[in-house]
């Protein structure tokens, strides 16, 4: 998986913008309910960075907290002006940063590897038998083992 660094992305009406500059640790294909709401949609394509290699310039996101799994807080960032989901950061999980795949300026290069929270998948929703597929989300060993697989 190979994106063009800096890789740039922001919301909609581009009053926030971003620009990342290393390639994404992972991408994965949500249906949790958490991103079904915020993204309005049967899946949320989300992609994870490492949060040192972001800067965010323009306007400052406006979040909202719900809780994760891991019982702790998970923030999910949007733009004030436009409404646009940006991304997500969990309490949990301070060294990644997810963002909302179609937030990229070009999110064509991306290689989805999971498909997480099958359980709450909508029954006219189609799932690509080819990836890793969790019912909900992988446990931390299971995390490990993945991220060892991706170099
Ligand atoms: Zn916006
Ligand atoms: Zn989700």
């Amino acid at each position: 998986m190979s994106l063009t660094i800096p890789i740039r992305g922001g919301c909609a009406c581009s009053a926030i913008r971003y620009e990342c500059s290393e390639q994404p640790l992972f991408t994965w294909l949500c249906r949790c309910q958490d991103c079904r709401k915020a993204t309005g949609s049967a899946v949320a394509a989300n992609v994870f960075f490492t949060p040192s290699a972001m800067k965010f310039t323009g306007s400052e996101s406006k979040s909202y907290t719900t809780t994760g799994l891991s019982g702790q807080s998970l923030h999910h960032l949007f733009c004030p002006n436009c409404g646009s989901p940006i991304g997500t950061q969990a309490d949990a999980f301070p060294i990644m940063r997810g963002v909302r795949a179609s937030s990229l300026d070009d999110p064509s290069g991306l290689k989805p590897m999971a498909n997480v929270w099958n359980c709450s998948a909508l029954p006219w929703d189609r799932l690509d038998p080819d990836l890793l597929q969790f019912e909900t989300q992988p446990t931390e060993e299971e995390f490990g083992r993945i991220m060892a697989s991706l170099g």
